[in-house]
């Protein structure tokens, strides 16, 4: 019996960010079949812990489950050893501090994680229902300190915010795109639905039906000490919504509706809810912008036009096609994002099309400010982007800025060269 194990063991805390691990969806690394469509996600789905601890946060006592240097909070909030002492973590992080600055979520992914799709898919589908984007982490230098490292582990976990250092996600191969997001969720910010301070009108707990140890996994954010807010209403629809049946010991529900209803938890897609609490934690802040050539043409993105073969100067009036979001990278960098969804990308040939799903390094461009108010925009190779004349697509191999390298940007109808400093 696990709970024999129980010792007191104190850790003082005085700051730090928790560790979410979740345990995952229909095809998950779970040990039995309740836990398999319960969609909870676990760090640690085998429940090996070395012993079950009390920790100290916010002057709360916390029971948390120890794995090597690993305190598993709520069965899959967690802090890590290495992070208790060398603090790297914030103080407030959570659903109210810990958020990612300018938008900007950097990240890489270890070369030994399988299925590497279901994280440029989670980014894909995160990024087009949000205002947050996704950098690999090696695409600009000096590299940002702050970033998460996709892991291949046993379950699957996160920290809840962003900690200012390295931090990770782990995926076991049973963890799907949805699980992907719900991690990527906790990593921005978000806490489990059922977390929520106003949950008891929403959901009843059936503390009868949980598994032993396994209570404090239905504690509200504040009952476990920590920072939150609630940004929209209580949403059954939530990715970060464990199932009626997370941590079952009998079969029964241990979350239902009020009415005694149960529900079906989904780990597909963000809800409505979801992309409002995303939206209000990051609001827009990457600009729209039209850049025009010294042929007086907007540069059109073509995105998804069949035969244009790419970004030219060629219109005369700006809609859709024209308009780019310009998302501000750190060192004066940034990423041009089509109104399609996709990123302006510098491919070999150097031709530049508008076809980058996520931001890499050849996603990634420099403006440089020049006189009379233009930019030039330096790619990846060094070498800067042309115009051509406006009559084909824009390519990036020229190692002087002449005529055809001179473009002013337009924010809002303004002229606005200097906006992105
Ligand atoms: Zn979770």
């Amino acid at each position: 019996m696990k709970l024999l194990k129980f010792t007191s063991l104190k850790l003082i805390i005085f700051s730090g960010v928790l560790f979410v691990s979740c345990n995952t969806e229909k095809d998950s690394l779970i040990e039995t079949p309740d836990e398999i469509k319960n969609q909870v996600e676990l760090a640690h789905p085998e429940e090996n812990y070395d012993e079950i601890v009390d920790i100290v946060f916010n002057n709360q006592t916390l029971k948390a489950e120890k794995y090597g240097d690993e305190y598993i909070v709520e069965g899959d909030i967690v802090f890590t050893k290495e992070q208790l002492n060398n603090n790297l973590l914030n103080k407030g992080t959570g659903r109210t501090g810990g958020r990612w600055t300018k938008n900007i979520v950097y990240y890489n992914i270890k070369s030994d994680l399988p299925n590497k799709n279901r994280i440029s898919n989670a980014i894909a589908h995160i990024e087009a229902r949000t205002n947050l984007a996704f950098v690999k982490r090696e695409s600009i230098t000096p590299m940002s300190n702050a970033y998460i490292t996709f892991r291949k582990g046993s379950g699957c976990s996160s920290f809840v915010g962003r900690t200012g250092g390295k931090q990770y996600i782990t995926l076991a191969n049973g963890c799907s795109t949805g699980s992907v997001i719900h991690e990527i969720g906790h990593a921005v910010g978000l806490w489990h639905e059922q977390s929520r301070v106003d949950r008891n009108e929403h959901i009843t707990i059936n503390n009868a039906n949980i598994r032993d140890g396994k209570q404090h996994n239905f504690q509200t954010y504040a009952e476990r000490g920590r920072d939150g807010k609630e940004y929209s209403s209580f949403d059954f629809s939530s990715i970060m919504l464990y199932s009626s049946y997370a941590f079952s010991k009998n079969g029964k529900p241990t979350i239902t509706k009020k009415n005694g209803a149960t529900y079906t938890a989904n780990r597909s897609y963000l809800s409505a809810k979801d992309k409002i609490s995303l939206k209000k934690m990051y609001p827009q802040i990457h600009d729209v912008v039209t850049f025009k050539a010294d042929n007086n043409k907007f540069l059109s993105s073509n995105e998804g036009v069949p035969n244009t073969n790419g970004p030219k100067f060629d219109r005369t009036r700006v809609g859709t096609l024209e308009h780019f979001r310009i998302i501000k990278l750190h060192n004066n960098k940034v990423a041009l994002k089509g109104f399609g969804g996709k990123y302006l990308s510098v491919r070999p040939g150097n031709k530049v099309l508008c076809i980058g799903n996520n931001i890499d390094a050849w996603e990634v461009f420099t403006l440089e400010f020049i006189g009379s108010n233009k930019v030039a925009i330096r790619g990846h190779n060094g070498k800067y982007l042309s115009s051509n004349g406006g009559s084909s697509v824009i390519t990036c191999d020229r190692t002087n800025i002449g005529y055809w390298e001179k473009f002013s940007i337009s924010y809002k109808g303004r002229n606005a060269v200097n906006f992105t400093k």
